[in-house]
């Protein structure tokens, strides 16, 4: 019982500071909304993922072949 009631604090926890990473992450800085490439927008997860990225991840992927 202690231990699952630990857990799930940490997993509050671990809950509340992404969404906290989240909101302080809707400024410029994160990167591009929009590939520099073809245009398509960019996914937020892969702005989180890849901080200042401007391209979408087909573009990327080509980039590097
Ligand atoms: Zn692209």
């Amino acid at each position: 019982m202690d231990t699952i009631d630990k857990a799930q604090l940490i997993e509050e926890f671990h809950r509340a500071e992404a969404l906290a990473r989240i909101t302080t992450a809707h400024t410029p800085t994160t990167g591009a909304e929009h590939c520099r490439v073809c245009g398509d927008t960019i996914p937020e997860a892969r702005r989180l993922l890849v901080p200042g990225t401007d391209l979408c991840v087909e573009c990327k992927a080509e980039q590097e072949d």
